[in-house]
């Protein structure tokens, strides 16, 4: 098909028309248009729906996460930079230029971090601004990456297997995972909430005993809100989206996990909304393989230019304003 184009042919009138309708079209696929939540119940379905591919309920009980115990987000001191497409030579960054492309481990699925454009195509957020920023400074050009995509559960083991060179994918830094990944200095500084749909009552942990509340696999919200409310009933889907299906076919009575996420589902439905306080701070760093400290290094030091220069700021107005002002990018603390 023939991309649709606004064409103000014809009299005046009918020029001005078209570009009105032109104007209305883009400020709602970007996203300036916001419409209010309705105060109707939502579309009730009956019928029996089918739950998304991989969906588990009453699934056991996991540890909650941690990054406090073992320092979890004190990451490798960056070193002077290298200039762009000058890799230091036998350095992890100079393979990286070497193969021409950097191969990053994303999801395409999560709103305002890494979604695909409906329009363009394009896979942008906020997640993807960092991935193009470090490849900006390997090769001196920010979109020169191969995307791959992964479940949250996915992405421990595509750094160990080294199907991938970094993952940036919304990953909290947690003890747990430090054990076989390393990661750069966090990013982004994110609090566990809920997401439930305005009909639900539910307006925090207090409610959710007996309830059935969705999370992706592998996510640390799942560990964190079994240990709230050790009487939940966890429900586990292999992508956040799905999660909101399932609300929206009143499979599960909630969501948990990062306000950055829920924020990017609630924006898809108007009848949802993050209810409750701040269950837990998750600190997003860049995973990268074990053993790759040169390339640990870097990634900090592209990070570093992002907090200085004031980018972090345009990146996040960008992508997460809808979450308020932001107090900051959190402020590294470096070993040696
Ligand atoms: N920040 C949480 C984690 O790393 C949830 C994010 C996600 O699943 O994408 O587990």
């Amino acid at each position: 098909m023939r991309p649709r184009r606004c064409s103000a042919s014809g009299g005046r009138r009918r020029a001005v028309a078209s570009v009105m309708i032109c104007l209305a079209i883009c400020l709602v696929a970007t996203g300036c248009v916001r419409f209010a939540a309705p105060s109707s119940p939502p579309p009730i379905a009956f019928g029996v729906q089918p739950s998304p591919a991989g969906a588990e309920t009453d699934v056991a009980r996991e540890p909650a996460p941690n990054s406090e115990n073992c320092d979890a987000t004190v990451s490798l001191r960056p070193g002077p930079m290298p200039v762009p497409a000058q890799m230091p030579i036998r350095s992890t960054m100079a393979d990286i230029l070497g193969r021409g492309r950097l191969i990053v481990g994303l999801d395409i699925g999560s709103n305002l971090f890494s979604f695909r454009d409906p329009i363009t195509g394009d896979i942008q957020g906020f997640d993807v601004d960092i991935a193009r920023a470090i490849s900006k400074a390997i090769f001196d050009e920010p979109g020169t990456i191969e995307y791959r995509v992964l479940s949250s559960a996915e992405r421990t083991q595509a750094l160990v297997d080294h199907s991938v060179d970094v993952v940036v994918k919304t990953m909290s830094i947690t003890c747990d995972r430090t054990r076989e990944v390393s990661f750069s200095s966090p990013y982004y500084a994110a609090s566990q909430r809920i997401l439930a749909t305005q009909m639900s009552g539910i307006t925090g942990p207090d409610q959710l005993a007996g309830k059935r509340v969705c999370a992706a696999r592998g996510a640390t919200s799942i560990g964190r809100i079994q240990s709230i409310e050790p009487r939940v009933r966890m429900v586990t889907t292999t992508t956040w989206a799905d999660c909101l299906v399932m609300m929206q076919q009143a499979q599960v009575d909630a969501a948990t996990t990062d306000d950055a996420i829920l924020a990017g589902l609630a924006e898809q439905d108007p009848w949802v909304r993050l209810v409750g306080p701040s269950l837990g701070e998750e600190y997003y760093g860049v995973g990268i393989p074990k053993g790759q400290d040169d390339m640990v290094r870097f990634v900090n030091g592209v990070l570093d230019q992002l907090r200085t220069s004031g980018q972090w700021y345009q990146m996040y107005n960008r992508w997460l304003s809808i979450l308020g002002p932001s107090s900051g990018p959190p402020i590294p603390v470096y070993r040696d």
